[in-house]
């Protein structure tokens, strides 16, 4: 395999080419101008082989995931995402062809997301395979989207539908026999290739419609949590109204036990916030423009944790949800 310097110049650097800042990642470290009157939005995520992705994963498709969830953390503070550091730690028996792979598909999600390589570090390691993404954007100042700024009466909303990154997890390790070939390969899609929900975040920060919001990694019910945490509120999910896929309500009239593993188990990246009761109306339009699912799925009350009630208004026994107290 060729040297560090060669597979930089070779599969990294045209990757920075539209970033004048970046300067060919020949220099130790890029320049950037942040926007008159914008705040920067930084975030971090990790990736390591055997935890966050297996050792036959096609690289392409773990280069992707790995940029597509930091900019999914840009979406939930309502960011314009820019460009993005990547440093990654490289096993020994890494081959030339895998590095290949793996810029290859973070050039096509940088055409995807109008986003580009700033700069990055590669080393060698004598542990697994790891790779680090810190993805930028900006904000108008004082604008960013927050976890702990919910209230009282709010409405609580989600976009897109829920469970089908932990059912496409499943899907790829064998389970869900009972579907059919093409609703496995959708939930599997879901989970390799999450869709993060930048046009959203940004318009909640335009049209100032939500009060509070987070992307939902997590899980739908821990997630809600952090938002009620934060705000030192109590929210309320009804269980019925959480937005499905066409695959996932195949699986849940398979199993109906899988219910519980759609509302906590992540993996979702789709954006959680809530609403003032006033301006609900607005959100049908918006949902229109960005042809994106809006859904209420529940509210925000006094007091602390969260409740899933079910479709008979009962509290529903989660594991790790219920009134859980922080
Ligand atoms: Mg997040």
């Amino acid at each position: 395999m060729r040297g560090e310097f060669e597979l930089i110049a070779r599969y990294f650097a045209p990757l920075a080419e539209a970033a004048p800042g970046a300067q060919g990642l020949l220099n130790d470290a890029a320049v950037f101008d942040p926007s008159r009157d914008d705040s920067l939005v930084l975030t971090i995520d990790t990736m390591v082989e055997g935890v966050h992705f297996l050792p036959d994963d096609p690289p392409g498709l773990i280069g992707r995931k790995l940029l597509r969830v930091n900019l999914s953390d840009l979406a939930a503070m309502g960011a314009r995402a820019i460009g993005y550091l990547l440093a990654g730690a490289f096993p020994k028996d890494v081959d030339e062809a895998w590095i290949a792979a793996f810029a290859a598909g973070l050039a096509e999600d940088q055409e995807v997301f109008g986003v580009t390589l700033y700069g990055g570090d590669t080393v060698a390691t004598p542990g697994p395979l790891t790779l680090s993404l810190t993805a930028f954007g900006e904000v108008p100042e004082g604008r960013a989207l927050s976890r702990a700024t919910a209230h009282a009466g709010d409405e609580v909303y989600v976009s897109g539908t829920i469970g089908d990154g932990v059912l496409g997890l499943d899907a790829l390790r064998g389970g869900l026999r009972a579907l059919d070939e093409d609703q496995r390969a959708a939930l599997a899609a879901r989970y390799r290739l999450p869709e993060p929900r930048l046009a959203l975040g940004r318009k909640l920060v335009e049209t100032g419609l939500a009060t509070a919001a987070l992307d939902v990694s997590d899980g739908l019910v821990a997630d809600l949590g952090h938002i009620a945490a934060a705000s030192a509120v109590a929210a309320e999910i009804e269980a019925g109204a959480v937005p499905l896929s066409a695959a996932a309500r195949a699986a849940l009239v398979s199993d109906a036990a899988l219910l519980a593993a759609l509302l906590t188990g992540g993996d979702d990246y789709e954006l959680l916030f809530t609403v003032r009761p006033g301006r609900v109306g607005e959100l049908a339009a918006l949902a229109g423009r960005l042809d994106l699912p809006l859904t209420r799925i529940g509210r925000i009350g006094e007091g602390q944790g969260v409740r899933v009630l079910d479709a008979a208004g009962r509290e529903m026994d989660l594991p790790g949800g219920g009134w859980s107290h922080f």
